[in-house]
């Protein structure tokens, strides 16, 4: 059986929420980018929306799964009150530093693997929009196209190269 879904991958920080310089830590430096417009477009074109975000700061200790679960709540609720359905979160808790090497920290492909199985999605019909080279880095390995933008760059100008 060949997967049925299709996916467009979201980094979080600079694609979804403001890109603060490092990991965000306190909710209330969490903002929110105004994309509703144009995740409702990816989502009526049938596309899952899955996040896919390091989050190194994890083990460093800067904050707790605990705040970060708060944040993506925070993002949930509020994607849901504009008629977008984030379906899930995926993140690397990892860091070489602290924890030493893993398959999930982008550039490694690991998180967007996992959305593939979890959701039967067809890699070659989706895509990952990221604001680092190492996003379209995970993306490619994962066979799914990477779209770069810049930090903070509005996802509406990159629709056009979504099917
Ligand atoms: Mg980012
Ligand atoms: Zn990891």
């Amino acid at each position: 059986m060949p997967a049925k879904n299709k996916a467009v991958f979201l980094d979080r920080d600079g694609v979804l929420n403001q890109e603060m310089g490092d990991y965000v830590r306190r909710l209330e430096d969490f903002h929110i980018l105004d994309n509703f417009e144009a995740l409702k477009t990816l989502q009526d074109r049938g596309y899952l929306l899955l996040v896919a975000t390091n989050q190194g700061g994890l083990a460093k200790g800067w904050y707790t799964e605990e705040e970060l679960t708060k944040m993506h709540s925070l993002l949930k609720q509020t994607y849901h009150e504009h008629g977008i359905e984030i379906t899930d979160f995926f993140y690397c808790p990892h860091h070489p530093l602290f924890t030493g090497d893993c398959d999930c920290r982008k550039p490694k492909p690991g998180l967007l693997l996992q959305g593939i199985a979890k959701y039967d999605i067809d890699p070659s019909k989706s895509y990952f929009i990221g604001d680092r080279e190492r996003d379209v880095e995970a993306g490619t390995a994962a066979g799914v196209k990477g779209i770069l933008i810049d930090s903070d760059q509005p996802i509406s100008t990159v629709l056009d190269q979504i099917k």
